[in-house]
């Protein structure tokens, strides 16, 4: 087995890819693939949670995500894009996890308000829905990581898993309450306590200008658009600005879109200094550029999607190839876990070829 660090992230497949998670997290992993071992869950049993009733979208958007992510530049022979519905693993140390959680500690998370606020779930929310940020511990953890690549959103989520790593590390491996983090595996802890690796963009809003660009709020550009779409969607990007000549607010959704997407530093800074005093640069011009920008980033993307496009085959063979990655780890993590927390009566051999 490789000795290079591990990393693991993930989706949920709600949907398609798109700009936020590129600059959150996906460009970060393929940075990543060179220096470590790469493990992408794609979290289809978390997708349940919301829409258990519509298994079939589920099905659809978790191929599209890996199209997405081979798109994007992840290699499915370097790195091990998985099902976390094929690692019974994950679901055995979810369970593990859940008893080391306090119900009111799982409930305080503050992405899992903000989802049931934003997604409208009410009160009516399955018992599965909470469970997720206690399954998403064991998604990381089975893997036992260094370093999770991330957006924002996810750093109360990373809080939980390093609590858990620490208490399970505690409690079943005799590591001391005053042990650093970086400590935990040299001392006897079975889990790394992972650092949250965030993006240099931890938070991409979306066209709307408001919320986060999010595959369920309608304010994505996704990685799978056609340039026209894309400039279509740039085009919508409401500034309030009325003329060329009207100073405009350097920090709104245009300027940090043309900070992050137009490559030539000089060049934004040339942009913004003009919009912010009003010299003759219009809205309509500076979407034209940063559309231009944004499609020439996304070609590269699209040639290399055009080749697993309406190819199913292809992209089972590239989950059950990682998943089969995923598994050797995860089974190799749960024994250790059970030998700890005094579970392990026996060896066990799952066939999950
Ligand atoms: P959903 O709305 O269903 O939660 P999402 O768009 O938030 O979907 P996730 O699958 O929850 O997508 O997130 C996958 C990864 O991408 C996470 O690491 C998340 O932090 C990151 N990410 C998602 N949206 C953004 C964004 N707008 N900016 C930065 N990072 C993002
Ligand atoms: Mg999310």
């Amino acid at each position: 087995m490789s000795e290079r660090p591990r990393i693991l992230t993930g989706d949920t497949p709600t949907g398609k890819l798109h700009l936020g998670h590129w600059v959150g997290s996906v460009k970060r992993r393929v940075e990543l693939q060179d220096s470590h071992d790469c493990f992408f869950i794609i979290a289809n049993m978390h997708a349940f949670t919301t829409r258990s009733d519509k298994p079939g979208e589920i099905r659809e958007d978790t191929l599209g995500i890996v199209r997405d992510l081979v798109a994007m530049g992840v290699d499915p022979e370097r790195s091990a894009i998985f099902l976390q519905s094929e690692v019974p693993a994950i679901a055995e140390l979810t369970f593990l996890f859940a008893m080391l959680l306090p119900y009111n500690r799982v409930m305080r998370n503050p992405t899992l308000k903000d989802e049931i606020k934003v997604k409208n779930l009410g009160d009516t929310y399955s018992f599965g829905f909470p469970l997720y940020a206690v399954g998403q511990t064991a998604d990381i953890l089975a893997f036992r990581p260094v370093g999770v690549p991330v957006g924002e959103d996810q750093v109360p989520h990373l809080e939980l898993t390093r609590e858990v790593a620490r208490r399970f590390n505690q409690m079943y491996c005799g590591v001391g309450d005053k042990v650093e983090d970086d400590h935990h595996v040299a001392e006897g802890g079975v889990f790394p306590v992972p650092r949250a690796d965030v993006g240099r963009v931890g938070r991409l809003v979306g066209i709307d200008g408001d919320n986060k660009m999010s595959k369920s709020l309608n304010n994505a550009v996704f990685i799978s658009d056609t340039a026209k779409q894309v400039q279509k969607k740039i085009n919508k990007i409401y500034t309030g600005r009325q003329s060329p000549t009207e100073p405009g607010d350097p920090n709104n959704v245009l300027m940090q879109y043309c900070e992050i997407f137009i490559p030539d530093a000089d060049r934004v800074a040339e942009i913004k200094d003009q919009y912010a005093r009003g010299a003759d640069i219009g809205d309509g011009h500076i979407k034209q550029e940063l559309g231009a920008a944004i499609n020439e980033m996304l070609e590269p993307m699209r040639e290399r999607r055009a080749g697993i496009e309406g190819d199913d085959a292809t992209v089972i063979d590239i989950l059950k190839s990682g998943t089969s990655r995923a598994n050797a780890i995860a089974e190799e993590t749960l024994e250790m876990a059970k030998e700890a927390s005094g579970l392990g009566y026996f060896k066990r051999r799952l066939d999950l070829g």
